[in-house]
């Protein structure tokens, strides 16, 4: 750790600030909202300056840098525009064991300023070390965008509540639950939003007298395809607060590493050489975590309501009379499509997407006639082991030989792989991948020559496909 980051209670406390110019005024503006007991010293004032010095905000010392003006002082920013100004102030703070920040220049400084987002009380703090600022910035920028405006509203409700919720709740489980449906309640939110002060109590008051479950709850979460930019903020959210995961294969370790650090993790996923879990006792193991009282979160890749079993698990949990919800998540045919250039739908190619499963429970149940018409989008999940069955029937009902095809392995992921060419050489492609994979059938397929944007961030494996002798597109290993 270069630095220790801490959070200095300035109220009334003595500062110096040497130099006013544009920058000066913005390290003003941050002192005085601290609360400092601010001297301003430079040889000339902006306007805004002097209408502070005018306001009592803060006393103005006009003149060259003197060293008599740090007696007493807490801490001194250097602002001026002259690097030997600087230099002196810094060189003079440090003998008199005063924290001293010199503005943009990191390697001559005791203390540096990190970019904040301010949701008083919250603060989050962001800094490089004065390494990367810019990155420092950007990630200011998503913090700010991801912590929403009321945060700071909220953080004071709690503040106002503790002594409340500590009489009322005696467990210490029952007052984080409490908590969490505080922090977690969004019309409660909408209303801090809309400064309606008089509805935000009633939400309030609302929870206080509902009594907390101490039944458990599951919650549904589709993790995406693979890349953890692709899961929701809510199903972040979730993840962060669940007291159990029950995860299967098709969730990336990258998703599981957000997962708060102290949950208990319960794979139900194929390993090697083994088998699943069977559905029912993934069914039994959430019905059983919920009645000892924990949040379960049931995680599962891509969307849980597409070929992800979720119907089921919570038609078990509907009959224990388990309380249950669902966030939905990026489907294996969004993601792949999206990340191998490959639009689902196009006006010029299909008016129409089908999701079709390649492991239909019950033999003969998929329509062939209409799967194999034209204008549409073919999205098969679970296929590769039927890729030879699919070739056939649609080439039997009456599809184009020469239609094409791709199927994307791994998508979404850096290990992302994808191969393209006809329906007649379908069989002989699945060949070329693993699972998890997904094929596309129809004629959007041939959009990724000039769609694949992937292709080019993620040159290690989804390398702009090759042509084979037989036609076949396949990949650079
Ligand atoms: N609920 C999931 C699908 C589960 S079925 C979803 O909505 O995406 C499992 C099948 O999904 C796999 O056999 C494969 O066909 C597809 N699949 C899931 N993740 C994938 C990925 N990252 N790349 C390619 N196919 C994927």
């Amino acid at each position: 750790m270069d630095y220790l980051p801490i959070f200095c209670q300035l109220q009334q406390k003595a500062c110096l600030l040497v130099g006013a110019g544009e920058v000066a005024e913005r390290k003003a503006r941050l002192l005085l909202n601290a609360g400092a007991e601010l001297t301003v010293n430079a040889t000339a004032f902006s306007a805004q300056f002097e209408h502070w010095a005018e306001n009592g905000d803060l006393t103005l010392v006009r003149g060259p840098f003197a060293t008599n003006l740090l007696a007493e002082k807490w801490l001194v920013i250097a602002a001026t525009d002259r690097v030997e100004v600087n230099a002196l102030v810094y060189q003079t703070a440090n003998q008199m064991r005063v924290f001293c920040n010199v503005v943009d220049d990191p390697k001559r400084a005791s203390f540096i300023m990190p970019s904040i987002i301010d949701r008083s009380p919250i603060m989050v703090a962001v800094s490089s070390g004065g390494k990367a600022p810019v990155l420092a910035r950007l990630l200011r920028e998503k913090l700010e965008a991801t912590l929403p405006q009321h945060l700071g509203k909220l953080a004071q409700i709690a503040g106002s509540l503790r002594q409340r919720v500590k009489q009322q709740f005696s467990l210490g489980s029952s007052r984080r639950r409490f908590w969490e449906a505080l922090f977690n309640h969004d019309r409660l939110a909408q209303s801090l939003a809309n400064h309606d002060k008089h509805q935000s109590e009633q939400h309030i008051e609302r929870l206080f007298s509902q009594p907390l479950t101490q039944q458990g709850e599951v919650v549904l979460v589709g993790a995406g395809p693979g890349d953890a930019g692709l899961l929701t903020l809510k199903g972040l959210q979730q993840i962060q607060q669940a007291d159990v995961v029950v995860y299967d294969r098709l969730v990336s370790d990258e998703i599981m590493n957000l997962v708060r650090r102290d949950a208990e993790r319960i794979f139900v996923g194929k390993r090697a050489g083994h088998h699943c879990v069977p559905q029912d006792e993934i069914n039994q193991i959430l019905v059983q975590q919920a009645q000892q009282g924990k949040r379960v979160v049931r995680l599962k890749g891509g969307d849980p309501f597409i070929f992800g079993r979720g119907g089921e698990e919570l038609e078990t949990l509907a009959l224990a009379g388990i309380p249950f919800s669902v966030v939905p998540g990026i489907t294996a045919a969004s993601g792949c499509s999206a990340y191998s250039g490959i639009p689902l739908t196009h006006r010029d190619h299909a008016q129409s997407v089908r999701l079709v499963t390649g492991h239909a429970k019950t033999e003969g149940c998929l329509d062939w006639d209409n799967l194999a018409c034209g204008k549409q989008t073919l999205v098969f999940y679970m296929g590769l082991s039927q890729a030879g069955e699919i070739q056939r029937q649609l080439i039997d009902h009456g599809m184009a030989a020469t239609m094409p095809v791709a199927l994307v392995e791994n998508g979404t992921t850096s290990r992302q792989k994808v191969v393209t060419g006809e329906l007649s050489q379908l069989a002989l492609l699945s060949q070329q991948v693993v699972s998890p994979s997904l094929i596309i059938v129809g004629s959007v397929v041939s959009l990724r020559e000039k769609l694949n944007w992937f292709a080019s961030l993620n040159q290690v494996n989804d390398a702009p496909d090759q042509t084979c002798q037989a036609g076949v597109r396949t990949l650079l290993p």
